[in-house]
């Protein structure tokens, strides 16, 4: 079936218009009708190819939610008409320790990302939610709730599971001081969930712009990374830092912000390797850690604890034809704080 969608052709090229092949339905498959598709940096690392490891054409987009169009004859978990949601990951090879675990990002395989990847079983090539329609095994699709703006749960689906995973992990919450570094997807999801677990949230941030978004999204205090004195005075403050800054930085700023057995937590994903001095872990036993995603159970987790405590993104809304700008934008740290495409603007 050939369907509408977005693509780049090569590193330097805008996207566009492009027609995909979506499979017909195999037994365990859910054909979605997408609704929604958030923009996350990781899409733009990969469109530009900054990752190396780019298949083109590709299609981005790996924060999807929409209606189940069809199901297969095997499918239980969704019925037509259910709304559902598609993230980072649509296949692994369910067998190792890692996916018997539910740790499917961890897959020892390696785990078929949405977009860019190969399907396991056709050897296609994986096309993202920035198209009309997406089809995939029941167990990588999520349930999603209707309590909550459709359009505003997108993100969830990569910015918020990848910053609820780290959180739960080590266990953030109560009593606990906790600095965000960088306000943009990861990160203002990063603040709602780390101000919902309890924690005392700072925000590390180059833009002193975001002071009044940052405490209106839950978090206690603001520092201006670029300032040595607000730095400073934040020395030794932190039990956990999450990091989410995409671009190339120093990480040895932050770490000796953390106390005695502090952890920095990385998400952020820039294409280019860091120096870290070893000195900044050694003084404190610090750890300096990372994380990817979450596995399907608790990406499910993450979704209903969103809906019960009424935890979405900040959106702005785009037609698919902005998707060049918003790019732009999100190279300036100018997004508020998710791009989310509205899908009915692909015709
Ligand atoms: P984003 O919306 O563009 O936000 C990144 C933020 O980082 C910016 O808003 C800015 O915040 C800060 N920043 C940018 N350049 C900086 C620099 N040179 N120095 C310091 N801070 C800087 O990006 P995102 O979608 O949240 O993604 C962030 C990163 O996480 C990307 O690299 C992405 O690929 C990665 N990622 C990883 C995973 C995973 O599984 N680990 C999942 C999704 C995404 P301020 O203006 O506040 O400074
Ligand atoms: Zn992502
Ligand atoms: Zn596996």
């Amino acid at each position: 079936m050939l369907i509408r969608a977005y693509a780049a052709q090569s590193p330097d090229s805008r996207l566009a218009p492009f027609d995909i092949h979506r499979r017909e339905l195999r037994p365990r498959d859910v054909r979605l009708e997408i609704l929604y598709c958030g923009v996350c940096h990781s899409d733009l690392h990969m469109a530009r190819n900054e990752w190396k490891e780019t298949i083109y054409p590709v299609v981005p987009g790996h924060e999807i939610v929409g209606r189940v169009a069809a199901v297969g004859d095997e499918v239980t978990k969704f019925r037509s008409g259910d709304l559902a949601g598609v993230g980072v990951m649509v296949d692994s090879c369910r067998e190792c320790g890692n996916c018997r675990k539910g740790l499917e990002q961890y897959c020892e395989v390696g785990s078929v990302l949405t977009y860019s990847a190969h399907d396991r079983v056709s050897g296609e090539i994986t096309y993202g939610g920035y198209s009309k329609q997406i089809v995939v095994d029941e167990d990588f699709v999520l349930r999603v709730s209707d309590e909550l703006p459709l359009a505003q749960v997108a993100p969830l689906l990569c910015a918020g599971i990848t910053t609820y995973s780290p959180l739960r992990h080590w266990k953030v919450g109560k009593g606990h001081r906790l600095g965000v570094v960088g306000l943009g997807g990861l990160g203002h999801m990063a603040v709602k969930l780390g101000a919902s677990f309890g924690a005392e949230v700072t925000l590390l941030s180059t833009s002193p712009g975001k002071e009044a978004d940052a405490r209106r999204l839950g978090a206690h205090e603001f520092a201006l990374t670029t300032d040595d004195a607000q730095l400073g005075r934040l020395d030794r403050h932190f039990d956990f830092i999450l990091d989410t800054v995409s671009a190339k930085h120093d990480y040895n700023l932050y770490l000796n912000l953390l106390n005695t057995d502090g952890v920095m937590m990385c998400v952020g994903a820039p294409p280019t390797p860091a120096e870290v001095r070893v000195f900044n872990l050694l003084g404190g036993r610090r750890s300096l850690a990372g994380s990817s995603i979450g596995g399907l159970p608790e990406t499910q987790e993450m979704l209903d604890y969103c809906a019960r405590h009424g935890i979405s993104s900040d959106i702005e809304l785009i037609d698919i034809a902005y998707i060049n700008e918003a790019y732009e934008r999100m190279l300036k740290s100018d997004v508020r704080y998710r791009f989310v495409i509205d899908m009915a603007s692909l015709t």
